[in-house]
């Protein structure tokens, strides 16, 4: 037979090794060369048209055509300059990653001649020949004119020969068909509705800014061993594998040196990073063998996303020139920690105060406190909804599994907050906001640390919480786009805020003063929201218990999970902050539904073929040899002394029939469940059968294949090993 795995090792050692660049030697590369910022615009750009386009990006302001021709020649220049001689729309299709449509600089004039261009038009909208994504029935092939448009609010950047251009991409009636249209909305949503609150308390406040720092966790394995796992090349993840013998019980990855085949990879996509303008800061190994984490300085929340799918782009291509293949899955590997993509976000003015940070003074804290329990409200409102932002096929492996949080949203405060709030909740107005001869404004309730960052505990646990100046929603799938979470995220704060504006306003319009208004609405949020709140080990067997006591969402199927966005609950809050229709709320749960089905029928295809052609073959040849094994022993001994020099040989034979047979029938049961799911049309109903009937059979099936991995000659076994993909030499 021909040992793939072998070929494949064997590859994997006599590749000519990855030369590390000694750090002199190394080409000189300036942060965000490769973006058009606000500083090449005053290069490439008249003063009259910047003024114009400033103006468009900080306030939305629209961009009229002759600007954008301006703004189009100036960028065109910029980019040529830098080798570029196509240009794409760069947009976030429903997929989950980015789309893109190079064309040449080149038109045709009114004589038919051909010549370069670059127009406003061109700039400013583009139509993909966009059929082919999904939309959930917003567009249907025939009208399948999507156009993408250009977001000023994020830069132009240059990748290879291609001016890049961020887009969204909307459906000509204007339904929004990606994921930073609805980003965008919720921004202005958060920032009229925070904007509103902060007023309470400094009317300079003129805008409010969301922000995200992800950090982004990944897998790296070596191509070769890649190659010869169809189940990692197809779906993501091992759909087999027995879990290796040493995997991160020492936790010595997490403490240990980065490899030098691993720290080149990084330093080059750090480099690359930094020239595109990705503030890339913190670089180290995670819990799981191979396991590596990037995290950049947070942004602009829209900005921020930009970047972590840029990067994420960037690694699948840096990681092939170094032999590896990066893997971006929730759970490439059983057994093992899952990756995440930690969403740290946080609210901050214009005026440059952190609305999640403490302040100096009692107004201040009383601001914070505000925000802080608006946001508990809002969550606690909308967890069943949050949950549905993080969930997919992918992140279902993960979630709930022993090293990553449950499938249940809860708040994670820390000790000193949890007494502040408890002593907002006990204290009367009266006690807790005392106004001083000088009207001066006092918290007679508790003592907010300045310095929250440094006194918080840090519960790992806790899919949501809070870390000193930001929450941190730990929930995210390490291959998602951020913004599914982060745009409802601003919505149900907004909505939240809108909602406690309204009813400060009511107490102040019956004479109530105003910072015991706040108190009032303060303290009644403290105590409606209080069943989020959870301080103990999300891991365990009894917070799923307590939880759905507490009436959280603990949901498990992710198909029944996005009902949701569907809920009257949500349809109303999406409408209220202007974010998403129901309209676009019933095409995204159409996708998911239908992007569920398949990422779970493709699995089941691959784990079938390989199950039959790879697996079965392998193990029947095997028990084939230890037959012949044992007629030998037969014919060469008799009697009592044959029986017993066989028994060992003939548990092992009868245990491989076991495994083998239940393996070939589940296939088989597998793909009839197939087939009576594939005629079921509508997406909910199919998604919830594929849950139900084909991911057992899945796991099952896997089961079985793992027992046989541990029987059969080494020799055979076709497929590279746990041990050998996880450990880079
Ligand atoms: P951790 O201890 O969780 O690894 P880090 O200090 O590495 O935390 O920060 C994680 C991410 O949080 C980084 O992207 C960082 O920029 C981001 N971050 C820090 N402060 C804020 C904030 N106020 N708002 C949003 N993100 C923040
Ligand atoms: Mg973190």
């Amino acid at each position: 037979m021909t040992k793939v795995r072998f070929k494949a090792l064997s590859e994997a050692t006599s590749r000519s090794p990855v030369v590390v660049t000694p750090l002199k030697e190394r080409p000189v590369t300036s942060f965000g060369q490769l973006v058009f910022t606000r500083e090449k615009m005053k290069e490439y750009i008249a003063k009259d048209i910047l003024v114009l386009l400033f103006d468009a990006i900080d306030n939305g302001k629209p961009l009229n055509r002759d600007i954008a021709n301006a703004v189009a020649i100036g960028m065109k220049r910029w980019a040529s300059e830098l080798g570029a001689t196509h240009y794409t729309h760069w947009f976030q299709p429903l997929t989950g990653s980015t789309a893109e449509k190079h064309d040449a600089f080149l038109d045709k004039d009114p004589q038919g001649r051909v010549m370069e261009e670059f127009s406003g038009k061109l700039l400013y909208q583009q139509e993909p020949d966009a059929s082919s994504f999904p939309s959930g029935g917003i567009r249907n092939t025939f009208e399948a004119r999507g156009y993408s448009a250009w977001d000023a609010s994020s830069p132009a950047f240059v990748v290879g020969d291609t001016l890049c251009i961020p887009t969204i991409f909307v459906a000509y009636t204007g339904e929004a068909l990606d994921y930073k249209t609805p980003l965008i909305r919720s921004t202005s949503a958060v920032n009229r509705a925070a904007v509103d609150v902060c007023r309470f308390f400094d009317k300079n406040v003129g805008k409010v800014f969301s922000y995200l720092g992800w950090e982004q966790e990944y897998f790296l394995v070596d191509e070769a061993l890649w190659n010869a796992r169809p189940d990692l090349m197809l779906t993501g993840r091992t759909l087999m594998g027995h879990e290796s013998a040493k995997n991160q019980q020492l936790e010595d990855h997490y403490f240990g040196a980065i490899p030098e085949r691993v720290l080149a990879f990084m330093t080059e996509l750090e480099s690359e990073a930094l020239q595109l303008g990705i503030p890339v800061k913190t670089r180290h190994n995670e819990v799981a063998p191979n396991q590596f984490e990037v995290a950049p300085v947070y942004e602009e929340v829209n900005l921020a996303n930009d970047h972590n799918l840029l990067l994420m782009s960037i690694m699948e291509r840096v990681a092939r020139k170094h032999h590896f293949r990066v893997l971006l899955h929730e759970k490439p590997f059983n057994g093992i920690n899952g990756s995440g993509k930690h969403n740290n976000w946080s609210m901050g003015t214009d005026t440059g105060v952190n609305l999640l940070a403490p302040g100096k003074n009692a107004a201040a804290n009383l601001q914070f406190v505000t925000f802080l329990v608006n946001i508990l409200m809002a969550v606690y409102r909308h967890n069943g909804l949050l949950k549905a932002t993080i969930s997919s096929a992918t992140n279902a492996h993960r979630l709930g599994a022993n090293e990553a949080p449950p499938a249940i949203v809860s708040v994670f405060l820390g000790k000193q907050l949890t007494e502040v709030l408890d002593k907002f909740e006990n204290a009367t107005a009266d006690e807790g906001i005392i106004i001083n001869a000088k009207k001066e404004m006092k918290l007679g309730v508790a003592n907010i640390p300045e310095l929250l960052l440094d006194n918080t505990d840090r519960n790992r646990t806790s899919p949501f919480a809070f870390t000193g100046n930001r929450f941190e929603f730990r929930a995210v799938g390490s291959s998602a786009n951020c913004g599914a979470a982060m745009l409802t995220l601003n919505a149900v704060i907004a909505d939240q805020l809108i909602v406690f504006k309204k009813e400060v306003d009511a107490l102040m319009d019956k004479g109530e003063r105003k910072e015991r208004a706040l108190f009032t609405v303060i303290k009644k949020y403290i105590t409606q929201s209080k069943a989020i709140r959870f301080e103990g080990n999300g891991y365990s067997e009894q917070w799923k218990q307590e939880a759905a006591k507490r009436g959280l969402d603990c949901e498990t199927s992710v198909p029944i999970i996005f009902d949701s966005y569907l809920t009257p609950q949500s349809v109303t809050m999406y409408r209220n902050t202007g974010v998403l229709s129901e309209k676009e709320l019933h095409s995204r749960c159409e996708v998911k539904w239908e992007t569920y089905t398949k990422k779970i029928q493709i699995e089941s295809r691959v784990l079938g073929d390989l199950a039959m052609n790879h697996i079965v073959p392998v193990a029947n040849r095997y028990q084939s040899f230890l037959l012949d094994n044992v007629v030998k022993i037969r014919q060469i001994f008799s009697g009592n002394e044959a029986q017993e020099l066989s028994t060992q040989d003939m548990v092992i034979i009868r245990r491989i029939e076991k495994h083998v047979s239940l393996i070939i029938k589940m296939v088989d049961e597998m793909i009839e469940a197939r087939k009576t799911a594939n005629r079921i049309t509508d997406e909910r109903d199919k998604a919830i059968v594929y849950h139900d009937t084909i991911v057992p059979l899945i796991n099952e099936i896997r089961y079985n294949v793992d027992k046989l991995e541990l029987i059969v000659d080494d020799e055979m076994w076709p497929l590279p090993k746990y041990r050998e993909l996880l450990f880079i030499r």
